[in-house]
């Protein structure tokens, strides 16, 4: 960006989720409106230019619907970079969790008892249709990364995302572990860092929010967890509920017997 240059302009959309990343964002808006001109917000703002190209669009929310698919195309189509923000965005989080365990369209008849399938799909993260320039994980994201993504994107820099685990993040606090001294069921050495280990620093076991970690050793959580007495089809699906790649789902059928597929 040079002096006397426009600003160079962001876009904020929601598609199916729950509108958290949309509310980090808007929090963080101050911090963000010396540097950009917001394009579109629609979540936030009534004059929206959604037929505009942009530097960058953050999209919050799973491909749930057709409807969802035709926007994040466009989207694409007009971004730079794409960002996508919160578990939703990235993994599928909790809808594509419904998804694995009954169909799309049988959890549309038993909930409005209506057998249209025309606005139905099987809950999908944004990069199974469309390129993702940056993955940002969270439920919801941590503003620190939003701003430092932001800031690297506005050098035209990609920026680097951490998928260590929470554990690195934890043992850099000082924390102590709660895993090992209060035999608490943290699934932080199988989580992906960002969040700062926020959960452990607060005395209470990370449950998996931020998504899987890089190359989670599933196997040697789940015999650390067995040896604490803990049932693992419970543990499991806490991990899972915040979406999870189908690859790992299926190791994990393979790998871990005491895992009942079914329940988790
Ligand atoms: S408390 Fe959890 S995140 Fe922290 S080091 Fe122990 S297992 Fe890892
Ligand atoms: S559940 Fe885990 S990943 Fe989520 S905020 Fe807590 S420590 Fe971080």
């Amino acid at each position: 960006m040079t002096a006397g240059s426009p600003l160079p302009s962001i876009a904020v959309h929601g598609l199916t989720g729950c509108a958290g990343e949309l509310l980090v964002i808007l929090e963080n808006l101050e911090n963000l409106i010396p540097y950009v001109r917001v394009s579109s917000f629609p979540f936030a703002q009534s004059k929206n230019e959604d037929d505009r190209p942009v530097d960058i669009a953050f999209v919050e929310g799973s491909v749930s619907q057709p409807h969802d698919l035709e926007r994040l195309k466009k989207i694409r189509a007009q971004a730079r970079w794409l960002v996508g923000v919160g578990n939703c965005a990235v993994w599928g989080c909790v809808q594509r969790d419904g998804c694995r365990k009954e169909s799309a369209v049988a959890m549309f008849e038993k909930t409005y008892g209506d057998k249209s399938q025309d606005d139905v799909m099987p809950s999908t993260p944004l990069s199974d249709h469309v390129r993702v320039d940056v993955k940002l994980s969270g439920c919801p994201i941590n503003s620190t990364q939003l701003l430092a993504v932001t800031a690297s994107l506005l050098r035209d820099h990609l920026p680097y995302i951490t998928s260590k685990p929470v554990c690195l993040e934890c043992k850099l606090r000082e924390n102590a572990c709660v895993l090992i001294e209060n035999n608490l069921p943290c699934l932080g050495p199988i989580t992906a860092g960002g969040c700062g280990a926020l959960c452990p620093t607060f005395g209470a076991a990370c449950y998996g929010c931020w998504g899987p970690s890089e190359q989670p050793q599933m196997e040697a959580m789940s015999t650390i967890l067995q040896e604490k007495g803990y049932e693992m089809n419970e543990v499991m699906s806490r991990l899972f509920a915040f979406g999870a790649p189908d690859e790992l789902f299926e190791r994990v059928k393979r790998t871990i017997p005491q895992v009942s597929v079914d329940t988790i």
